[in-house]
């Protein structure tokens, strides 16, 4: 494949301002991110290995550090353009509350049921995964809008999806369970009794509410354990990066149109699939010495894998059975203490982010959670829009720049990705409304029990 530094504009179609095609930005990086690890013999993963537990498309995106450009096929374009582009929108409101000369923008991507972003990397992998002939998909949810977009994918393109959802979630948030039924997806609280790892959890610790990382366990085990199923994964993987890119590319072209440049670019990462996509097409820019912005990642205080994890290689799940991948990481068994933006609550962290991370091309902040809502209360006011948690995470980060600006008279303009609503999160906000939240941060001695688990690779 030609690689090309070059950015092909005749991608976009102007009656649509879509992109066509979406960004790779392992292309253009000058370190790659570090190769996924077989977990037994510790040699970087084949795709025949990998072809076991994920779709053979998605294998070889995974695995390409180099084609800078997948087109989209065409079946997953006109699923997009029922709700893209998504809107870019100036936060007039907003700036004038906050009496700001800055300017904000907000690209918002929960014009959609499933109600954020993961709808975008939903619909190609059940694409691909039906191209391939499979008969459905098994994933896990955690918060469940990873669930709730795979299901709609998945109802969309007659494919069978089986959700392993964290019990805690499960019991607690029966209405995206629900969702999740009506488009027609199974959903088993995890741990269950009908996996093998799931059974061994629940022997060693009867009673337990579960955690992603065993969810995933459960749910690779049933893939391979199913003839004609694969497990798919809705953040984390340099696949869910690709496809979000779209989110950055429709961001640079409406920018384009107005002859806009931001100064700051900010988003909340949890595995980080959001965030690298809406910085895809500045990054590659920032890299290339073309341009230069400041980026920012937001994770919570409570869960925060950049600010103060340790980049190392490290399992992506409790049952270590998945791939090694070299990120930040507070160690897989890590786990973080009950968190109202259960989207943000992963240990690790997309191996791009931290490569980049780690080479100085962005920045990360952490935030405490009560701090998220008052900002997030402060924006639906003002905005209308009542975002998830995970996305006030950015939110808040976009106010304090902006307050910043006020002290200091910069002009800077503002971009911050809105993830999604927060309709299912009522509970995280009668919390805080009735003054029942608080700002769990984990201790350094904490975080040492975690690092203590990381696997030795020599
Ligand atoms: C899952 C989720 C996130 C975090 O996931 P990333 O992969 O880091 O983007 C953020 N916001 C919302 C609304 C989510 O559902």
């Amino acid at each position: 494949m030609k690689k090309t530094n070059e950015v092909p504009y005749k991608i976009y179609l102007e009656e649509h301002e879509m992109p066509t095609a979406w960004y790779n930005l392992r292309a253009d990086m000058k370190n790659k991110p570090a190769p996924l690890l077989n977990p037994g013999t510790k040699q970087p993963i084949t795709a025949g290995e990998l072809g076991v537990v994920f779709c053979e498309e998605l294998v070889k995106q995974e695995l390409d550090n180099d084609t800078a450009y997948f087109p989209i096929p065409e079946e997953v374009f006109n699923f997009y353009k029922m709700y893209r582009p998504s809107p870019l929108v100036r936060a007039y409101c907003l700036e004038k509350v906050l009496d700001t000369p800055a300017k904000i923008y907000y690209k918002f991507e929960g014009n959609n049921t499933s109600g954020s972003h993961k709808l975008n990397s939903a619909i190609a992998q059940a694409y691909y995964a039906k191209k391939q002939g499979l008969k459905g998909v098994t994933t896990e949810t955690g918060a469940g809008q990873w669930g709730t977009a795979l299901s709609m994918a998945c109802s969309y393109l007659g494919l069978d999806c089986k959700v392993f959802m964290v019990k805690v979630s499960y019991e607690q948030k029966p209405f995206r369970r629900e969702v999740m039924r009506t488009y027609g997806a199974s959903v088993t609280p995890s741990p269950s009794t009908t996996t093998q790892v799931g059974r061994k959890i629940l022997e060693a610790h009867p009673g337990t509410t579960g955690s992603l990382g065993c969810a995933i366990s459960e749910a690779v085990e049933a893939a391979v354990t199913s003839e004609g199923y694969r497990y798919v994964l809705g953040s984390v993987l340099n696949q869910v990066l690709l496809h979000q890119s779209i989110i950055g590319l429709e961001t640079e072209a409406a920018l384009k149109k107005y002859g806009i440049k931001p100064d700051v670019i900010i988003g909340c990462a949890g595995g980080g699939s959001n965030l690298g996509g809406l910085i895809a097409p500045f990054m590659r820019d920032k890299i290339l010495g073309k341009a230069d912005y400041r980026i920012v990642a937001v994770e919570p205080a409570s869960c925060p894998s950049f600010t103060r994890g340790k980049f190392a290689y490290d399992f992506a799940d409790t049952g270590m059975v998945c791939p090694l991948a070299k990120m930040y990481t507070l160690g897989s068994g890590f786990i973080p203490a009950p968190n109202h933006a259960g989207g943000l609550r992963y240990h690790g962290m997309s191996t791009i982010l931290s490569q980049l991370y780690h080479d100085g091309y962005m920045e990360a902040i952490s935030v405490p959670q009560t701090e998220v809502f008052k900002a997030a209360e402060r924006f639906a006011r003002v905005e209308g829009i009542l975002p998830a948690p995970e996305s006030a995470h950015a939110i808040k980060a976009a106010i304090d720049e902006a307050e910043k600006c006020r002290e200091t008279g910069e002009e800077k303009t503002i971009v911050f990705g809105l993830t999604g609503t927060g309709y299912f999160d009522m509970v995280a906000y009668e919390k805080f409304h009735d003054g029942k939240m608080d700002d769990y941060i984990p201790t350094d001695e904490d975080l040492e029990a975690g690092f203590k688990g990381l696997p030795v690779i020599d």
